[in-house]
């Protein structure tokens, strides 16, 4: 059994997605690109009105789902450390564990434990077993292939 990475729902090994709605909604979630200085910007400096009609007007500008670029905003915001929420998300997990070499996964740890004044073990302890609940640890490399191949 795997996961959909989109809705996390159990599909079998062979399928990526659960369905063709959730490969559209993840593609284009990992196609928005939020600049980290947007995200400071309205986080530290902005009220949740102001906030509000920012995301709305950059997701416009761009021609990009509001409901997903919040989705994103938010995911990272809680990586960057601009909120309180210290939770491991699951689009964090999939970044990790789908997009990053085992160097790079390694280096976005240490960097959100830094962001969150976490204890860096306790930390990776946690991440490997949500990965490993979720579905994302999969010691077959072939699967990062099988998504890098997808997204071209
Ligand atoms: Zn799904």
């Amino acid at each position: 059994m795997s996961h959909c990475p989109f809705c996390n729902k159990k599909i079998a090994m062979s399928k990526a997605f659960c369905s063709k709605h959730c490969k559209e909604n993840y593609f284009q979630l990992i196609a928005i690109q939020i600049p980290k200085l947007f995200i400071k910007n309205i986080f530290i400096f902005c009220t949740p009105e102001q906030k509000d009609a920012k995301i709305e007007e950059f997701a416009n500008r761009h021609g990009w789902r509001i409901d997903l670029v919040k989705d994103k905003i938010n995911n990272l915001a809680a990586e960057y450390g601009y909120t309180h929420d210290d939770e491991i998300s699951n689009y964090f997990l999939v970044r990790l564990y789908y997009f990053c070499t085992p160097q790079d996964r390694e280096d976005e740890i240490k960097f959100f434990a830094k962001r969150h004044n976490l204890e860096l073990k306790p930390l990776i302890e946690k991440i490997d077993k949500l990965a490993e609940k979720n579905g994302y640890k999969n010691n077959d490399e072939s699967v990062t292939d099988k998504y890098k191949k997808m997204r071209s």
